[in-house]
C-alpha cells in the first residue's frame, strides 16, 4: 500500500463539492492521471460516487452512527472486492505503479 500512497501523494488535488443528508461538504481527491488503466479510473469514479452520494456501486451505504458529529463520523461497509476503501485503492495503485516501473 505504501507505494500507492506515495504515488497518490504526488498527484494534483481537486475538491468535489457535494450535499449529503443536508450537509454541504467537499470531497478532497486527486486528479486521476490519464495513464491509469480503466480499472483504476473506475475505482476513482466509484470513490467519488461513494463519497459524494453516500452509496457505493458495491452496494455499501453510508452509516452515520453519530449524526451530531456530521459526516466526519461516517463509515461504509464495502464488499471484499470493492476498490473504494483507502487500503484497497492505494494497494491497487501501488501494484499498478510497481508493474509500470518494473524493468
Ligand atoms: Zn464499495
Amino acid at each position: 500500500m505504501e507505494a500507492g500512497r506515495l504515488f497518490v501523494a504526488g498527484l494534483p488535488q481537486q475538491v468535489v463539492p457535494f450535499t449529503l443528508h443536508g450537509q454541504k461538504g467537499g470531497f478532497v481527491t486527486i486528479v486521476p492521471p490519464d495513464e491509469w488503466p480503466d480499472y483504476l479510473q473506475r475505482a476513482w469514479q466509484d470513490r467519488k460516487q461513494a463519497s459524494t452520494t453516500g452509496s457505493c456501486p458495491c452496494g455499501a451505504s453510508i452509516v452515520l452512527p453519530m449524526p451530531q458529529r456530521g459526516l466526519r463520523a461516517a463509515s461504509m461497509e464495502h464488499e471484499d472486492d470493492c476498490l473504494v476503501p483507502d487500503d484497497a485503492f492505494l494497494y491497487a495503485v501501488g501494484r499498478w505503479a510497481q508493474r509500470r516501473d518494473a524493468p
